[in-house]
């Protein structure tokens, strides 16, 4: 028995070690690919001038030893570099500075001598550094200091640092970095929990992470613990919204844990940002962001919370190797995310979860149109903007094609594949070629009626939707297709069934009205529910696209607040389109878009202007 584990493992820790050569090799969206250069460790010396808008750095990077070549490449996107050189002998390098690339910025070709074991790059940022996002004091909820965050993927961070910005590349960090004395600074690795008199922050991360988890927040920030490893960041006055909503998460980590293995890194931390975040999360190490927009009051939008906790497994401990394998990070995720939901709230919850992503994915397949190339789970992005990949096909797609093999092997054989999975590659890069061997290894095992049921090529390289796909049921949204059929029929909505009702119903409900209603119908539904005002964002959204459609203008005041407000992509861009297809909406939406616009990161910005030009 040892013995075929030993085996077992040297095996797959050499397919591994190659496969993420030749995908590294293959990362057109980091320079770094051009050399066998690599960074190992960084330390990071960084000033944030709030007044300017600025970060003056100094990234130290220790470099690994096995390397084959005399120069090394960094990514930058519109840094100023003022100085580069070896820490060890003060000696400065040669560097050159390439021209830059709309995305992919401008790569810093910085020439070693022999004996170099480290270089230092002393830089500053500009004032649009798209990683970064500067908040006046009124965009905050505190409405008294300011407050700047970053997001760093997909290859953001090299405007806010020169890194090599791919995601097989992992290092450890240091990093120190001065703030006004009035604000306090967190990054994605170990973080104080309390503000100090000199504004001086120094963080950790021990564990290797590539530079797409690279983040920084700046703002009047308070922490209160949810449980001995697990807490929440937020500004002072709404840190005890935030915590009351967050109560379960300690719950959710044991669930994870009992699902895939052991939590592997330190704390598991939340910072709730301001409202302009343009992500519902982001699965930054130990430190996850998030949007205010799942701060709901009852709790119902938490699932958020158990998919940026399953990052840490799916994403940050196995990292997809290119933006190309990018469903590997979230397909699995989303997988992993419903899991945990189920174990804490339920099968019947978790099938509701499932259904209404089914939805986004048939609404996302739709927009895309039929073989388009973009629908297939393996993307070929070539130099596009890895953006682009960001859609619920990753998602969607790739936790469907998750539950479909889980559907064929049975739960306890995947299960144990998934945690064998996690536990093997942790801390290194799986790309598209690596899953399908472990796969075939692990579960399919030789048996080709088994191979030929799983159709995992079909699901991976081709458009669309394989004509097999698991059969998705809730019993308690049947109950809704009941009411809608209903009130379609002309019942007043004040006698529809909506007793206990959880948010999720509610959601799919109103999803599901009919797309064409009279006024009467509309008026009926607002004095009954009043969507536009429930404080769940998600329902919001989704009712703002019926009024958009009707131009049902009673609503239409809420719409403009919920969208000078909220930041989140995910909501901005269908609203945007809805408004934008007749001409009178697309004035109106350019109009709130001209008074919106600073209160968005610029990976909204960079959508809504194409859209709204
Ligand atoms: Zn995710």
């Amino acid at each position: 028995m040892k013995y075929s584990f030993i085996l077992l493992f040297a095996l797959m820790a050499c397919k591994s070690s190659e496969n993420q050569l030749t995908s590294f090799a293959k990362d057109k969206h980091t320079a770094a690919s051009r050399t066998s250069a690599r960074i190992k460790h960084l330390d990071l010396d960084i000033q944030v001038d709030m007044d300017n808008r600025i970060l003056f750095g100094e990234a130290n990077y220790v470099l690994d030893e096995n390397r084959n070549s005399d120069t090394i490449y960094f990514d930058t996107k519109e840094l100023v570099i003022e100085d580069v050189m070896d820490p060890n002998s003060k000696e400065k390098l040669t560097y050159h500075l390439f021209n830059s690339d709309n995305i992919l910025g401008s790569a810093l070709e910085i020439i070693l001598k022999e004996g170099t074991k480290a270089i230092s790059i002393t830089y500053k940022t500009s004032t649009n550094a798209a990683a970064l996002q500067w908040l006046n004091p009124e965009q905050t909820a505190g409405k008294k200091h300011p407050f700047l965050y970053t997001q760093s993927q997909a290859i953001l961070a090299r405007s806010w640092i020169p890194c090599q910005d791919g995601p097989a590349i992992r290092f450890t960090y240091n990093a120190k970095v001065k703030v006004n004395k009035e604000l306090m600074a967190l990054m994605s690795g170990e973080n104080s929990v309390m503000k100090n008199d000199s504004g001086i922050y120094t963080f950790k991360q021990t564990r290797p992470i590539p530079s797409y988890l690279m983040a920084l927040a700046v703002g009047d920030l308070a922490f209160k613990p949810l449980s001995e490893n697990t807490g929440v960041y937020a500004e002072p006055i709404d840190l005890d919204k935030c915590a009351a909503e967050f109560v379960d998460l300690p719950k959710m980590m044991k669930a994870a844990e009992n699902l895939y293995g052991k939590y592997q890194w330190n704390r598991y931390d939340v910072l709730v940002l301001p409202p302009s975040f343009p992500f519902g999360g982001m699965e930054n190490p130990e430190l996850t962001f998030a949007t205010p927009t799942i701060i709901a009051g009852d709790r119902s939008l938490v699932s958020l919370l158990a998919h940026e906790l399953a990052h840490s497994w799916s994403g940050n401990l196995v990292t997809n190797a290119t933006w190309n394998d990018f469903w590997l990070n979230e397909g699995f995720t989303v997988y992993f995310e419903r899991r945990i939901m189920e174990a804490i709230e339920g099968k019947e919850y978790a099938d509701m979860l499932q259904i209404l992503g089914y939805q986004d994915l048939q609404e996302e397949l739709k927009a895309f149109g039929k073989g388009h190339e973009d629908t297939r789970l393996y993307l070929d992005l070539d130099v596009r903007d890895p953006d682009e990949g960001l859609t619920d096909i990753a998602y969607e797609k790739g936790a469907l094609f998750l539950i479909h093999i889980e559907s064929i092997v049975g739960r306890k054989k995947f299960d144990s594949f998934l945690k064998n999975y996690f536990q093997s590659n942790a801390f290194k890069t799986m790309d598209t070629k690596g899953f399908l061997n472990l796969l075939s290894k692990e579960l399919i095992n030789g048996d080709e009626k088994l191979a030929a049921l799983i159709n995992a090529e079909a699901w991976i390289y081709e458009s669309d939707l394989p004509n097999t796909i698991p059969s998705l049921n809730s019993e308690k949204l049947e109950v809704v297709n009941k009411t809608i059929v209903d009130f379609a029929a002309g019942k007043n909505a004040k006698e529809l069934n909506t007793k206990n009702w959880s948010s999720h119903e509610y959601l799919y409900f109103i999803r599901g009205l009919p797309k064409e209603m009279d006024t009467n119908q509309l008026r009926n539904l607002r004095l009954v529910f009043d969507f536009a005002n429930s404080g769940n964002s998600e329902l919001e959204a989704a009712w703002f696209e019926h009024v958009i459609r009707h131009q049902y203008k009673t609503d239409y005041k809420s719409l403009e607040n919920f969208l000078m407000k909220v930041g989140r992509r995910k909501f901005l861009m269908p609203l945007y389109t809805a408004l934008a297809s007749t001409v009178e909406g697309k004035k109106y939406a350019q109009d709130i878009y001209v008074k919106a616009r600073n209160n968005y990161h610029y990976v909204s910005i960079q959508s809504l202007d194409e859209l709204l030009k």
